[in-house]
This record gives C-alpha cells, structure tokens and sequence, in this order.
C-alpha cells in the first residue's frame, strides 16, 4: 500500500486551530468507504469469537465506534488511555493514564488506534497486553507515518498510510481542539524558499 494521496479535485480547503493551518487531506466519504472494508474483513475473522475490543483513547474513539458499527462487530468494549504525545511531538515516555477493566486471559483481543507514528505507543502496550495471555492480539488502526516509525509494530487492519506530518480530525486532536471534524486535515506548512 502506498501513502495515501488526496484525490484530485479535492476542494482547497483550509481551517485554523490555535496558532496553526490545517488543509483538508483525506475526506470523510473516503475514511467513510475504506472503514467499511476493514469491517467487513474483522467481522469475519471474528465471527463466534466475541473479542475483546478495546479502544485507546482518546483519539480512537470516532474510528472505534464507526468500525464496530459497521461490522456490526459482537464483542465486549474496553477502554485504555495511553499518552506519549505533546502538541505536535512525540515524546519517549508512554504513560497509562486509564487502564482496562476486562481480564484477557484466554480472549482474543483486538486493540484500536487512530495513529502510529513512531510506534512506540503500541509496540509498549502490546508487550504489555501479551503478558496478561490472551488467545490473541491483533491491532486495527486508521493511520500509519510509515517514515516515522522507529519500532515495527504488526497493524493486521490499516487504513491509510500517510506522509510524517501531524493531522487532525476524525478523534485526532492539536491540543485537544479538532477531535469533531468529520474530515481528516494536514499541517499546512508554510512555503520554505528555495536558496
Ligand atoms: P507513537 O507512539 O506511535 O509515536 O504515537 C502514537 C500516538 O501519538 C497516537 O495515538 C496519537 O495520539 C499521537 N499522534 C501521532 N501522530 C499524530 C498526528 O499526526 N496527529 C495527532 N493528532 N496525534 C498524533
């Protein structure tokens, strides 16, 4: 899979939060039809197996409920907040801020993101998911920098990959602002001259 490229004829679009531009990068009908996909293959490869689902918050929380709704997924919902992130910066320490309520021993587990960027959020927790025994753990999530990672992790459903710059929208937040926004937007980077 390839990074993923607007479509043409996108319109320009731009928003401003905080001290920053955004413009629009991957519109909602897209995220809309490639959610549908990754539904389908995970209520199949879960059929009769009632999974233990659980979402990391708080960015996950939009992909995490359209995904189950979608495949109208049978299993039981947990939640986990882990924090490794700073406005726009990755930072090296993985903090569990809210820990799951749900004992997966012997479950099959699949754990929801909405980004991995340097992989260092998700190759923590899964280390930390796979001590407890489950029967499996398998990873979904919407968006992977694959420039940007520094520790590999197994994403069996992915969305799109995309360039290593920092977006917003659709659960993911700039400090805490644009989790609402339907469509995924980009860092507008200022022109850089050429010298
Ligand atoms: P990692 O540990 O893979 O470096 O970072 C994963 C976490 O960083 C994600 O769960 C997300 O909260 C945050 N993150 C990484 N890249 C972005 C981004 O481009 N935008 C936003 N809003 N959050 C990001």
């Amino acid at each position: 899979m390839s990074n993923f490229q607007s479509p043409r004829g996108l319109p320009i679009k731009h928003i401003k939060i905080g001290d920053l531009r955004f413009r629009l990068f991957i519109p909602e009908s897209i995220i809309e039809e490639r959610i549908q996909e990754l539904a389908k293959s995970i209520k199949s490869d879960y059929r009769g197996k009632n999974p233990i689902i659980i979402c990391v918050l708080k960015g996950a929380i939009l992909f995490t409920s359209d995904l189950v709704k979608a495949g109208e997924i049978d299993g039981q919902i947990d939640f986990v907040r882990l924090s490794s992130y700073d406005g726009t910066t990755s930072t090296e320490k993985v903090k569990e801020l809210m820990s799951i309520a749900s004992d997966i021993k012997g479950r099959h587990v699949l754990v929801i993101e909405d980004i991995v960027d340097t992989g260092r959020t998700l190759d923590y927790y899964l280390k930390h998911l796979k001590k407890q025994e489950p029967l499996s753990v398998e990873l979904a999530a919407l968006l992977l920098k694959p420039d940007a990672l520094k520790f590999p992790v197994d994403i069996k459903y992915l969305g799109f990959k995309i360039p290593d710059l920092f977006v917003v929208g659709y659960g993911l937040d700039y400090n805490e602002s644009g989790r609402g926004l339907r469509d995924i937007y980009q860092l507008d980077l200022p022109d850089v001259g050429l010298y």
